[in-house]
């Protein structure tokens, strides 16, 4: 019997992340479930997982930590490689630019770009070898338009956007999709302390979205439907960035 695909998820012990990890799971693929530190977050995904017949690898690890990072994924892909890379990890520091720590600047950018690379530079080798692979990059519509109080947070999308787009030039002749989903507001942790009763009316289909949204449109990424889709960004946002 062939074996599944698998498809490594970052930052998939809650939100955008476990749902694209469950939905991955569904579609018919193994899953490599990164996180950082909730454990049992993690575990009850994995749970989910299992329940549908499809295996389940924890890895924690931080994303921005490039040593972390090949100590847990270098032994692992000696064996085997994902099909799918979903670079979704990350979190947002908002502020405004000219109160903003370095700090709050610096784990932005190590979170989403370093991160980026960190794990996208250890698996593309084998994934070029095996010359096939989808890799998803979890951008924001913040990457696409200004929002004040995140230039951090926007200059990261927007670099993570331009990554996508060059990264799927140097790599489509081997026949590894390169896309990047951008989310609007949508229902997860990384809301908590936003007034969502201001912020609806402002959204043209006048609610948030559900992370199962964004997780359809990373599966049809990852799906043969998409086989020449490569270099794009899809907006999963309400009609709140149409540009
Ligand atoms: P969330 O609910 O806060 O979940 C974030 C996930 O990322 C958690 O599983 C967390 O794991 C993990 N994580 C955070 N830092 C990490 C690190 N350094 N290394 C490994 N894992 C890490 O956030 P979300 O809303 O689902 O966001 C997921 C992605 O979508 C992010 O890239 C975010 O920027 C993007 N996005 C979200 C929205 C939105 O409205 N929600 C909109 C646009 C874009 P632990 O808890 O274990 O640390």
């Amino acid at each position: 019997m062939e074996r599944s695909k698998i498809a490594l998820v970052t930052g998939a012990s809650r939100g955008i992340g476990k749902a694209t990890a469950v939905r991955l799971a569904e579609d018919g693929f193994d899953v490599w479930l990164n996180y950082r530190s909730d454990h049992a977050a993690a575990k009850a995904v994995e749970a989910g997982i299992l329940a549908l017949g499809r295996r389940c690898r924890l890895l924690p690890f931080d994303v921005a930590d490039a040593g972390a990072c090949r100590r847990v994924l270098a032994p692992l892909l000696e064996e085997q490689r994902p099909y799918a890379l979903i670079n979704n990890a990350g979190f947002a520091r908002d502020g405004l630019l000219a109160m903003m720590p370095e700090k709050d600047w610096r784990s932005v950018m190590d979170v989403h770009l370093q991160g980026f690379f960190n794990v996208t530079a250890a698996v593309l080798p084998k994934m070029l070898r095996g010359r096939e692979g989808r890799i998803i990059n979890m951008a924001s519509t913040s990457g696409e338009t200004g929002v004040g109080g995140q230039v951090n947070y926007s200059a990261a999308k927007a670099g993570l956007i331009g990554a996508t787009r060059s990264l799927a030039v140097e790599i489509a002749r081997r026949n590894i999709l390169v896309n990047a989903v951008a989310p609007g507001f949508i229902d997860t942790e990384m809301l908590t302390n936003l007034p969502l009763d201001r912020i609806e009316p402002t959204i043209p289909m006048r609610r948030i979205g559900r992370p199962e949204e964004v997780a359809s449109v990373v599966s049809f990424l990852c799906s043969p439907d998409a086989g020449y889709i490569t270099g794009q960004v899809i907006s999963v946002n309400g009609g709140i960035f149409t540009g």
